[in-house]
């Protein structure tokens, strides 16, 4: 009799998770498996050998990654963290600012509105007593992998934006920003253009060749 034997690697699936899927670009459900080889006569599993260890099986393309793949923040969890930076980083530019200003309240609020439904006013209130200033740095540090060169210039505008509302970047709110900008692996060079366009495009140069 001929003994056919064998080894063969099952799949127990421990845990379902989200994760970022490198293979399909994006968030999907995806299979936390322990890999183990089994031992197989006559092509059935019969006795179970090493552990293998752990990978995550996307259910959309079926790619297997190691299991590191899933502490990779999530484009949610990116999402959840630069949307509580825009209202950290606003509040701060207020309270570097002229923290009486009504412009520079209002465009406060208006940008924090656009993430946060119901911001208002007092919110804004409570949010420049209880921020640091100091720490603007440390809110962005999650995005700084994460997040596109384009959503890192779009961040950095939005808060001179905000400044400019009351006319000027202060020497404190320009303090804030190059946080900011370190804090999303930006260089001070980059940070500097950016602050630049800004005001350019809001005070646009005189152009004497043409008519009021
Ligand atoms: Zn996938």
């Amino acid at each position: 009799m001929l003994l056919v034997f064998g080894f063969t690697v099952r799949f127990t699936t421990l845990a379902q998770l989200q994760f970022f899927c490198p293979r399909c670009g994006g968030d999907r459900t995806g299979a936390r498996r322990a890999a183990r080889r089994w031992f197989t006569l006559f092509w059935i599993p019969l006795i179970p050998m090493k552990r293998l260890g752990e990978i995550v099986e996307c259910e959309t393309c079926k790619t297997r990654f190691d299991s590191s793949v899933a502490d990779q923040p999530t484009t949610a969890d990116l999402a959840a963290v630069l949307d509580d930076a825009v209202r950290v980083l606003t509040a701060m530019i207020v309270r570097t600012g002229n923290i009486t200003s009504p412009a520079l309240r209002s465009a406060a609020v208006t940008e924090v509105a656009r993430v946060m439904a119901g911001y208002d006013d007092s919110v804004l209130t409570g949010d420049i007593v209880a921020l640091d200033p100091a720490l603007a740095e440390r809110y962005v540090t999650p995005l700084a992998d994460g997040l596109e060169v384009a959503g890192k210039e779009r961040l950095v505008s939005s808060l001179v934006r905000v400044a400019l509302s009351d006319d000027t970047v202060t020497a404190d709110q320009r303090r804030v920003i190059e946080h900011v900008g370190r804090g999303l692996g930006l260089t001070p060079a980059h940070v500097t253009g950016i602050v630049t366009s800004v005001v350019s495009e809001r005070e646009p140069d005189p152009d004497p060749g043409h008519p009021a």
